[in-house]
């Protein structure tokens, strides 16, 4: 996630729609970050891994009328939340975590793991160079509307000296492993899943994308964007708020409030045109236990300065050009004191695995139903 302006102005003072939905309201507090899911779908069944493992997904190519094939986990949204496994994304995150500065030679192997994964699983790989970095896109055309797309999305560049566990190496895994998921479903819409560069500078990367997309008349019909997906706390007073949000978000103010300030849930933003895929997200992590806090901005507020604490990361870009576009974090520096190591080192030791895994499913779920399973 990108620093905050430093002149910006902070949160409005403006009354706007809040909706905040709690995942599992029996749950004790804090602990539904780490709850699993049902028994038995951490690990995929036998059967499913060898469907969907990346032995077999070099033979799908980018063709969705191949996922018709029996694979338990292409069934329904629910099948394919349940399919991320837990072991494929701690390996990409273990193997993402270290310094990749724009350039460096990790930033260049984290690049290459994107399209190596992407490749694998059978997406069409785009390497998008823009100038000044490179993106890395994966398409998987859909079956009856080719033309719409899903997009999922989070950057693999990182400040200079920080490991960027969090940020936001959390965040790329969770992609790459969703691509994994999505990659046998029968979808009617195609699937696209990036890595974007540079978005440290200034979203550099996304932006470059999301303007050429616009100017293409490219039907982006939601992007999903991950920045900082892997920190959560049980403790209470964990949560900060930015200031101005108990007047412009009241009701989810009072949410987090009555919750005793405990950073345990995963924050959502979400223009008015992303409200279905937000709603979705929603219903998923009910089913998983998830604690899920939405900020929705009212229609035509997504590009407004006064919303710059919600704007820090690529999903703006998506906003910027008119497209719908649903951010998940843990909100930074407002919950993880080691956000651009500026406490702490931002490691992996740090950071709740099974919180980011279940998020990771939340949205594979969500993406499904946005591409028409
Ligand atoms: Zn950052």
């Amino acid at each position: 996630m990108r620093r905050p302006s430093p002149t910006a102005p902070r949160l409005a003072s403006i009354a706007v729609l809040v909706v905040i939905a709690c995942g599992d309201p029996d749950a004790t507090p804090g602990t539904s970050g780490s709850s699993g899911p049902p028994a038995g779908t951490d690990t995929a069944p036998t059967t499913s891994t060898a469907t969907t493992g990346p032995e077999d997904t070099s033979t799908s190519a980018a063709d969705s009328s191949t996922g018709v094939d029996g694979d338990p986990c292409d069934d329904s949204p629910d099948a394919v939340a349940d399919c991320v496994e837990t072991e494929r994304y701690a390996a990409d995150l273990e193997f993402i975590a270290d310094i990749r500065t724009p350039g460096s030679a990790h930033w260049q192997a984290v690049q290459d793991l994107c399209f190596d994964r992407l490749t694998e699983y059978g997406y069409e790989v785009e390497l998008h160079e823009y100038g000044s970095g490179v993106n890395v896109i994966g398409r998987r055309v859909g079956m009856t509307a080719p033309e719409e797309i899903v997009l999922l999305g989070a950057h693999y560049d990182h400040i200079p000296d920080c490991h960027g566990a969090d940020d936001n190496a959390t965040g790329v895994a969770a992609a790459l492993e969703i691509a994994r998921v999505l990659a046998g479903a029968p979808l009617a819409r195609t699937v696209m899943v990036a890595c974007w560069d540079e978005e440290e500078l200034g979203l550099v990367g996304s932006a470059a994308f999301a303007a050429q997309a616009a100017q293409d008349g490219t039907d982006i019909v939601i992007d999903f964007n991950f920045d900082m997906i892997g920190f959560s706390s049980s403790e209470p007073g964990s949560q900060e708020i930015p200031a101005g949000l108990d007047l412009a978000f009241p009701d989810a103010y009072a949410e987090i409030e009555a919750n005793e300030f405990r950073g345990d849930f995963i924050a959502m933003m979400a223009n008015a045109s992303a409200a279905a895929a937000a709603e979705d997200f929603i219903a998923q992590a009910d089913r998983l236990g998830l604690r899920a806090g939405l900020l929705a901005l009212p229609a035509g507020t997504e590009t407004s300065d006064l919303f710059a604490d919600l704007r820090r990361s690529d999903h703006a870009s998506f906003w910027d050009q008119g497209y719908a576009a649903l951010f998940l974090t843990d909100s930074g520096e407002f919950r993880n004191p080691n956000y651009h190591c500026m406490a702490g080192p931002d490691e992996i030791v740090d950071l709740d695995e099974a919180f980011a895994v279940q998020v990771a499913r939340a949205t594979a779920g969500a993406a499904a139903s946005a591409a028409g399973l």
